[in-house]
């Protein structure tokens, strides 16, 4: 930590701070400018009680207290200088291929999530998307189909071959929603869930973490770190679009999150278009932006009828939306040194 003393405080307020940090017991070291005097301290805060609160011990002598490292240490780039991947059956996300999440934000129906499956495996996809558990902001809403969903799921995986994301809704569906995915989706109103995060983690499977409706990026990183810190390296990071006061789109989709946590993190980074604007007419140009910013995969909502969708219908793009997508993102993805997956024939 550092700690800036107020300029003008005489050598005994000096020496109580000190004496006050050496009591928590970290180590004080005294550099004294012209104006005032700036104190580092050594210690850990794990196993001592932190020094944020010496402003209000000692309100007339200390200016400000810092940290010098950053709160997050196993998701930066300093723990991991080089990029991480994560190995989802025989997919590499965070590597050369760029990798495409799709499909429909809810399972609904057998018929509906198997066309969907199908349509985006031809169109070039190489993880299954589709929630059974449903974080719905009114308990008036579609809640999802539970179980059933996840068995949809591995059906849906059994005929195309495609892993499966689906949302981890509560710590008590830990083990059972492992069973049936491949990642599991931590959403932005659990992302702050701690333990749901550890139990996420402790089940060995890759996390997609969405950023918090109102989540800092500092927030995010450190919310990762729990996963980390729970012995799960498998972590990816999903940009869905902040609060903002805007309302031609759902969320404002922050794309500045891309080079901020590629600097920052060396976790793979994932953007969703669709919770993140809410609109399917937005979901192509915010796909290319992402691509080009230097995201490592997209997760988007596809639907085979959207306007009779059971949640977010108007920000899921239909079967034939979708595979003119994938083709127009092809020279994004080229320019931004990726690959695209193969196509299967
Ligand atoms: C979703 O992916 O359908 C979803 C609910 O996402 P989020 O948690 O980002 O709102
Ligand atoms: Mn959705």
């Amino acid at each position: 930590m550092i700690i800036i003393l107020k300029s003008g405080i005489s050598p005994r307020q000096e020496a109580s701070v000190l004496k006050e940090i050496r009591k928590r017991g970290y180590r004080p070291h005294v550099m004294r400018g012209v104006a005032r005097t700036v104190i580092g301290a050594i210690g850990d805060e794990l196993t001592h009680q932190s020094l944020e609160t010496l402003m209000t011990a000692f309100p007339g002598v200390v200016e400000s207290v810092m940290p010098v490292q950053k709160r997050y240490k196993l998701v930066s780039r300093e723990a991991h200088p080089s990029p991480s991947t994560v190995r989802v059956r025989e997919n590499v996300i965070g590597g050369r291929i760029f990798h495409v999440m799709a499909g429909p934000c809810s399972v609904e129906r057998e018929k509906q999530l198997l066309k969907t499956a199908e349509a985006v495996k031809a169109a070039g996809a190489t993880i299954l998307r589709g929630g059974a558990f449903k974080p719905r902001t009114s308990p008036y809403e579609f809640q999802g189909l539970g179980v059933k969903g996840l068995k949809l799921l591995a059906k849906a995986r059994r005929e195309t071959g495609l892993p499966v994301i689906t949302e981890l809704l509560s710590e008590t569906h830990a083990e059972l929603v492992a069973e049936y995915a491949d990642i599991l989706q931590i959403g932005a109103r659990n992302s702050q869930n701690f333990q749901l995060l550890i139990a996420a983690a402790k089940t060995g499977k890759p996390v997609l973490l969405k950023r918090g409706l109102s989540m800092k990026v500092e927030e995010w990183l450190l919310a990762g770190e729990y996963v980390l810190a729970n012995e799960n390296p498998n972590l990816m990071l999903c940009e869905r679009g902040i609060r903002t006061f805007e309302t031609y789109t759902r969320n404002t989709l922050d794309l500045s999150a891309i080079p901020i946590i590629k600097k920052e993190s060396h976790c793979p980074v994932v953007i969703d278009p669709s919770q993140g604007a809410g609109r399917a007419d937005l979901v192509a140009a915010m796909c290319k932006g992402a691509v080009a910013m230097g995201a490592d995969a997209l997760l988007i909502e596809v639907h085979p009828n959207p306007a009779e969708a059971w949640s977010d219908g108007a920000q899921q793009v239909s079967l034939e939306i979708f595979a003119k997508l994938m083709r127009e993102l092809r020279p994004f993805i080229l320019a931004a040194g990726r690959e695209p997956a193969p196509v299967p024939n």
